[in-house]
C-alpha cells in the first residue's frame, strides 16, 4: 500500500500566537511489506508523521497519499474509516487504555461498530490471538490481570483484528523486559513474513531497532535528514551524532575498534556473531 508524504509541512496552533512549526517541506515514501523505522529526538515530531498518516491530524501544508486517498488540508477524505481499517495505529502503553473484563471483548469491541456475524467475529478474535502468539485459553481471562508483555500483546491483537495491512507501532518497547521486546521483534517479523504487513515503528530505542528495521528514516530540523536501509544508515555514526541519536551498541563497539585501532569489523545485528568476529580477528 502506497504511503508518501509530498512537501507536508505541519504547524501546532496555527495563527496563534502559540503557533509552532514541527515539520517543513517533508518527503518520505514508506517501503510497502518492509519494516520501516522513524528515529528522531524527542520533540523531533515522529507521533505527529504517524497521526497523520490515519488522518488524526491534517497536514497544514502539502499532501500525504495513502493508497488512493489524499490526506490533505484543501480537500475532505473520503473513506476515512477505510482509510483507519487498512491503518492500524498502536499508541504507546496501548494497555492502558483496556476498560474490558475479559480479553475477548477487549479485542472484540472495535469490531461492534461493524455488522459481522458472531461467528465472524469470534474466528477475527481468535486469529488475531494467534498472530500474536496467544491460544484461546486467554479469551475468558481479566486483561488487567495479565504480565506486561501479554497485555502488550493483547493491545496489539485488538489493532490486528481488523486486519490491517499497515501497522504503526509508537515507542512499542517503552515498559518492556528484554524478553518480552525479542518476542515483540520476533512477533513485528512475523507481520511483515508471513503475513506481508507493512511495518511502520517509532522508537528512540536504537538497540530495539536495529535488530528489527529493515529501513531507517532520521527526523531532525523538521524533515528527514538522512534514510536508508539500516547499515547505511547505521554506518553515519557522527551524522546521527549530529542530530542528537544515539547508535546501537553493537555499532558503538565496531565504530570504536575502527576509530581507535584501525580495524573493520563490519556491522553485525547481533552480539554474539560479534563476539564470533573478535574470536576470529584474535587469532
Ligand atoms: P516526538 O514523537 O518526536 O517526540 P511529537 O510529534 O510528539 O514528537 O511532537 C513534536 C512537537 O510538537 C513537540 O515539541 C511537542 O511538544 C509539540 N506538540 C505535540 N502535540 C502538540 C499539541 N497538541 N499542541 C502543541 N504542540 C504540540
Amino acid at each position: 500500500m502506497e504511503i508518501k508524504f509530498n512537501n507536508v509541512g505541519y504547524i501546532y496552533n496555527e495563527k496563534s500566537s502559540l503557533e509552532k512549526e514541527i515539520l517543513k517541506d517533508l518527503n518520505l515514501e514508506i517501503k510497502s511489506n518492509q519494516i520501516n523505522a522513524i528515529i528522531g529526538k524527542s520533540g523531533s515530531g515522529k507521533t505527529t508523521i504517524i497521526e497523520m498518516i490515519n488522518a488524526l491530524i491534517i497536514p497544514t501544508s502539502g499532501n500525504i497519499k495513502v493508497d488512493n486517498c489524499f490526506i490533505e488540508k484543501k480537500s475532505k477524505i473520503v473513506n476515512i474509516s477505510l482509510l483507519r481499517f487498512n491503518v492500524g495505529l498502536i499508541f504507546e502503553f496501548p494497555e492502558e487504555q483496556f476498560f474490558n473484563k475479559t480479553v475477548e471483548k477487549e479485542i472484540g469491541f472495535g469490531l461492534k461498530t461493524f455488522n459481522y456475524k458472531t461467528d465472524e467475529i469470534k474466528q477475527r478474535i481468535s486469529n488475531a490471538l494467534k498472530m500474536v502468539g496467544l491460544d484461546d485459553s486467554y479469551l475468558p481471562r481479566n486483561p488487567h490481570t495479565l504480565s506486561n508483555g501479554e497485555k502488550r500483546k493483547v493491545a496489539i491483537a485488538s489493532i490486528l483484528v481488523f486486519n490491517p495491512k499497515v501497522v504503526i507501532f509508537d515507542e512499542p518497547t517503552v515498559g518492556l523486559d528484554s524478553n518480552s521486546k525479542n518476542n515483540l521483534i520476533r512477533l513485528i517479523k512475523m507481520l511483515k513474513n508471513k503475513y506481508n504487513k507493512t511495518i511502520i515503528v517509532v522508537t528512540q530505542d536504537v538497540d530495539f531497532l536495529h535488530k528489527m528495521a529493515d529501513y531507517i528514516f532520521v527526523l531532525s530540523d523538521k524533515k528527514v535528514v538522512l534514510e536508508g536501509d539500516k547499515y547505511q544508515v547505521f554506518s553515519e555514526v557522527e551524522t546521527l551524532r549530529k542530530h542528537g541519536i544515539g547508535v546501537p551498541k553493537v555499532i558503538e563497539f565496531s565504530h570504536k575498534v575502527l576509530m581507535e585501532k584501525g580495524i573493520k569489523m563490519g556491522y553485525r545485528d547481533e552480539i554474539n556473531d560479534l563476539i564470533k568476529d573478535i574470536y576470529r580477528y584474535a587469532k
